[in-house]
């Protein structure tokens, strides 16, 4: 029996590939749904609309999560859209779908963008990462698109993503991200194309929630593990709503600084090897609920500094909005680091500031316009790793027998998104079974 804490895609995707495995699971989640940053928003004043609480887009090159479509029978669900995305430079906005536009792309000269086409060129090409993982990105992405592009395109994009600082990050964030999108364009290679499912990433969720319990697998919602018990340097318990249970093999998927607190003090060395790498960045996320389409685009790139949201994603204009009631779905993400002052900004002040923006940027948006609008904040979603630090990523093996760690810190140099996490979890399953194989099954009884 193998008990995981965190019924995220993580979680679960990790507890049905061991169930596959003959592997029987306890799946512990703290909140009162799965999926957690995958999860739904919902809008009573909209007649109960329901919705991603954050724009999760699907890759047609996603071999991963396809072959898990098809396994779970939603492959033939999927919807194919070949979506657009722009770039607001200076006041304006720019199609930067096609290769063409790409080459046409205004603030830059005729070289410079040909350089630009050339980076991505070379990114495709490269199939051993660990060459630029101690070199930092600005550096390498100036080698190959040249000093005017990186002032001009990538070091906005990169210090939006970053929350302002971009020094600690290697080549290989860019690599990451070239190779995924570019792998998805449409044949000849002139748009890319995204994937969804009708009822968004909860789709997937419940399709797996139904996989484990059908192959007799536990779920268990509302049940926050709050420290786990361990003997003669061995996993023997957790503890669960103050509920103490017996368990022999643990896998904690919940990001690495939550997983360090439900360490007891016996686990204090376990503790300070996983906090070797234990950064991440969190999110603020505004999302709109629009009576009108605001841009054709899934994604518009900002590099307009003063403009506080890292992008402007229009899941509509891959979803159909027949999906979503009918309405126009806008998300406003900014990156923050728990330092941010929009970390810690409330929500009327974060709402006034995010719109007087979006306003500044599309002046003919009205109030009637605006349905309704959420802010989500998550504080830990994007791994930090800085240069030459893969060394330091904790291993999903401890010291203390039984206790195992498997979370998207330990993804990489791929980026952490649907895919990724999901192929991780079928890898961790593989590397875990032997270890996990011959337990006993009293380890599995209630103790209290
Ligand atoms: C704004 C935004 C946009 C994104 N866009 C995309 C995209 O376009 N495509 C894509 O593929 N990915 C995208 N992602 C990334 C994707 O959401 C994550 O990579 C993925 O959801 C991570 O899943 P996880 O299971 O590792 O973590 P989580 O979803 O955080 O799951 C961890 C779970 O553990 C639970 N937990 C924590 N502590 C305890 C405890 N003590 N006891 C019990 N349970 C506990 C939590 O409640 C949570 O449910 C995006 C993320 C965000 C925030």
């Amino acid at each position: 029996m193998v008990d995981i804490i965190g019924g995220g895609i993580l979680g679960l995707s990790l507890a049905y590939e061991l169930l596959k495995r003959d592997i029987p699971v306890r799946v512990w989640e703290r909140a009162s749904t799965l999926g957690g940053l995958m999860g739904r928003t919902r809008f009573p004043e909209l007649g109960g609309l329901e919705c991603d609480r954050y724009y999760h887009a699907i890759l047609s090159s996603d071999r991963t999560l396809m072959s898990l479509f098809d396994e779970l029978g939603l492959r033939q669900r999927l919807h194919y859209t070949a979506t657009k995305m722009g770039f607001y430079h200076n006041g304006h906005i720019y199609p930067m779908s096609t290769p063409l536009e790409f080459l046409r792309f205004p603030p830059l000269r005729f070289i410079d963008r040909l350089r630009l086409a050339y980076t991505i060129l070379v990114c495709r090409r490269i199939t051993d990462w660990r060459s630029l993982e101690q070199i930092p990105v600005a550096e390498w992405l100036t080698r190959l698109s040249g000093e005017r592009t990186v002032r001009q395109v990538w070091a906005p994009l990169l210090r939006a993503k970053f929350d302002g600082d971009f020094s600690h990050v290697p080549a290989t964030y860019i690599w990451s991200r070239l190779v995924r999108t570019t792998d998805t364009r449409t044949k000849g290679g002139s748009r890319e194309v995204m994937c969804y499912l009708p009822n968004g990433y909860q789709e997937l969720i419940d399709a797996l929630a139904v996989a484990i319990r059908q192959r007799g697998g536990q779920i268990e919602l509302n049940a926050a593990v709050e420290t786990l018990r361990v003997e003669d340097n061995r996993i023997t318990g957790l503890v669960v709503n103050a509920q103490e249970i017996s368990a022999s093999n643990i896998v904690i998927t919940a990001q690495t600084p939550i997983a360090r607190r439900l360490l007891p003090p016996e686990a204090a060395m376990v503790s300070e090897r996983w906090g070797q790498l234990d950064g991440f960045l969190g999110i603020v996320c505004m999302l709109l609920v629009m009576r009108r389409r605001l841009t054709p685009y899934y994604t518009l790139n900002i590099t307009d500094e003063r403009i506080p949201f890292t992008g402007v994603i229009e899941t509509t204009n891959l979803i159909d909005p027949q999906y979503v009631g009918g309405y126009h779905l806008v998300y406003l993400p900014k990156y923050v680091a728990a330092t941010s002052p929009f970390a810690r900004m409330p929500d009327d002040e974060l709402r006034t500031v995010f719109l007087s923006y979006l306003r500044h940027m599309f002046p003919d948006i009205r109030d009637e316009d605006i349905l309704a609008i959420r802010i989500g904040r998550e504080r830990y979603v994007e791994p930090i790793h800085p240069i030459g630090a893969t060394d330091r990523i904790p291993p999903i093996t401890s010291d203390i027998e039984g206790l195992l760690l498997a979370n998207t810190g330990q993804i990489y140099p791929q980026l952490t998104n649907g895919e990724s996490v999901c192929a991780f979890a079928r890898s961790v399953a593989t590397q875990i079974l032997p270890l996990v194989k011959n337990t006993p099954s009293a380890a599995i009884s209630l103790c209290s």
